[in-house]
């Protein structure tokens, strides 16, 4: 699922092929991607309307076309962006058309992907505000905050780093490195990381998005970048995906473990186990 790497990659691949481009034509060949709107309420506005700047959010990329209008494109499971994409590519679901000829085309096999519009920067400050948290690489992501917003809280520190509406943007392969490198074990309870705790995870969380980042973001089962290409932050996992192998700091086994509900890795030499932790192995 692509995390704040993955859609940061294609912000920045897409916005100098983006930015000043004219809407012309457009087609969606599936209505969910707009639904429940029809795909004319959503992108009718944008024709013969430029795009002034393509922002990212939390996961959402936004185009912001003239006169305040918003393009919300959101890849969800297996959303991908491609530019200038071959005529009938599968799972094509919308395609957008610009002045200077070229094609952005949101395909989607599992279909959760979505295009929304909003108009005006309060309606767009509203929306966004409701759904996300403090961004990772803001002046308000702090460890002060991050333990102000943890207080009294007994979920895992992992669902905390999950959850959408306090941190946005961090998903399951960033939360996994960024706690392996902070030393908290995935399971220890958001409410009681010490300080010096949560000032260590907030430089964690923002090391291993940037390192995501820098490598075009992870390709572990279908993000492909603006053209198709996969990143390699896979390659660079510390222990993510790394099950029986080595940790790469004390040489102890990684292991799998079910955390939020999702498969969690963890080298419980170098993120002690809390006491009293209800550990469920996972094999696969
Ligand atoms: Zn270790």
């Amino acid at each position: 699922m692509p995390e704040l790497p993955e859609v940061e990659t294609v912000r920045r691949q897409l916005a100098p092929r983006l930015e000043g481009r004219m809407l012309v034509v457009y087609r969606v060949s599936d209505p969910r991607w707009t639904a429940p709107r029809a795909p004319n309420e959503v992108l009718g506005p944008l024709v013969g309307r430029r795009v002034e700047r393509l922002q990212r959010r939390g996961k959402y990329l936004i185009a912001a076309f003239e006169d305040e209008l918003f393009l919300l494109m959101h890849l969800r499971m297996t959303g991908n962006l491609l530019y200038d994409a071959e005529p009938g590519a599968p799972y094509t679901r919308a395609i957008l058309g610009f002045d200077d000829e070229h094609t952005l085309s949101f395909v989607d096999p599992r279909r959760f992907g979505t295009g929304w519009l909003l108009a005006g920067e309060p309606e767009l400050d509203a929306y966004l505000d409701a759904r996300l948290g403090v961004e990772p690489f803001s002046d308000d992501f702090t460890g002060e905050h991050l333990r102000a917003l943890a207080r009294g809280s007994r979920a895992p520190v992992k669902a905390f780093l999950l959850d959408q509406r306090r941190i946005a943007g961090v998903g399951n392969i960033y939360a996994d490195e960024a706690l392996f490198r902070a030393r908290v074990h995935p399971l220890r309870e958001a409410g009681r990381l010490t300080r010096a705790q949560w000032e260590l995870l907030r430089d964690t969380v923002r090391e291993a998005l940037s390192e995501g980042i820098d490598a075009n973001g992870a390709s572990i089962d279908d993000f492909r970048d603006l053209d198709g290409a996969r990143g390699s932050f896979q390659d660079r996992f510390l222990v993510h995906r790394r099950a029986g192998e080595a940790c790469p700091v004390c040489g102890g086994p990684v292991r799998k473990l079910l955390a939020a509900g999702r498969g969690t890795y963890v080298c419980e030499r170098c993120q002690p186990r809390p006491r009293g932790a209800r550990i469920v192995p996972m094999t696969r």
